[in-house]
């Protein structure tokens, strides 16, 4: 978990990597949809678009997919899910369905003027839409308003690892790999 642009997708890849588990991030199966223009797509696009979440039940729906899958079966790193609180409380409820857990959450910790410098970057490299700066705001606020209470719900549930997220993008993967194998013993 963490505001946009504070490294989850890089950090997820490396991690991924590392302990040789898929990761899953919704915002790059919901970007695939938009491209493909599949009904999940242009159902997602205008949310996407102007920086909304969007909602639940699609969401869900595509976790539960993810969990499905016999690739699934020793592990998933989630980028970027959960981000509200329905959706914290339905991933509980299909991970039980399938006698499973989350073993640790992980929350990168970076500074709004920070994420607009990323952002600003990113623009200029991916072209993604919702980078620009009116869907930035949006963006931002959703996370406020919306992401962020899910931390307080899972330090009330085994807690949050934080992770520092500015510097180098080793030394990132270093903490992280400690707070995950603090977990695994
Ligand atoms: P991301 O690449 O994770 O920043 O996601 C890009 C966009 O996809 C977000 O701004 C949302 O519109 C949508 N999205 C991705 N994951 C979720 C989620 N868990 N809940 C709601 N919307 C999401």
């Amino acid at each position: 978990m963490g505001p946009p642009g504070a490294g989850k997708g890089t950090q997820g890849a490396l991690l991924s990597q590392a302990l040789g588990v898929p990761r899953f991030a919704t915002g790059d199966l919901l970007r695939d949809a938009v491209k493909r223009g599949t009904p999940l797509g242009l159902e997602a696009r205008a949310v996407m678009e102007a920086g909304h979440l969007v909602s639940d039940d699609i969401i869900l729906g595509v976790v539960r997919e993810e969990l499905a899958r016999d690739s699934a079966a020793n592990g998933v790193i989630f980028d970027g899910v959960v981000r509200t609180i329905p959706q914290a409380e339905g991933l509980e409820r299909l991970l039980a369905e399938r006698g499973r857990h989350i073993d640790a959450v992980l929350f990168f910790d970076v500074t709004d003027a920070e994420i607009l410098a990323r952002l600003e970057k990113r623009r200029a490299v991916e072209g993604r839409a919702d980078d620009d700066p009116a869907a930035v705001v949006t963006r931002l606020r959703a996370y406020r308003e919306q992401t962020a209470p899910v931390l307080a719900w899972y330090d009330q549930r085994g807690g949050v690892r934080r992770i520092p997220a500015v510097g180098a993008v080793d030394e990132i993967a270093r903490r992280v790999g400690e707070a995950v194998s603090a977990v695994r013993k």
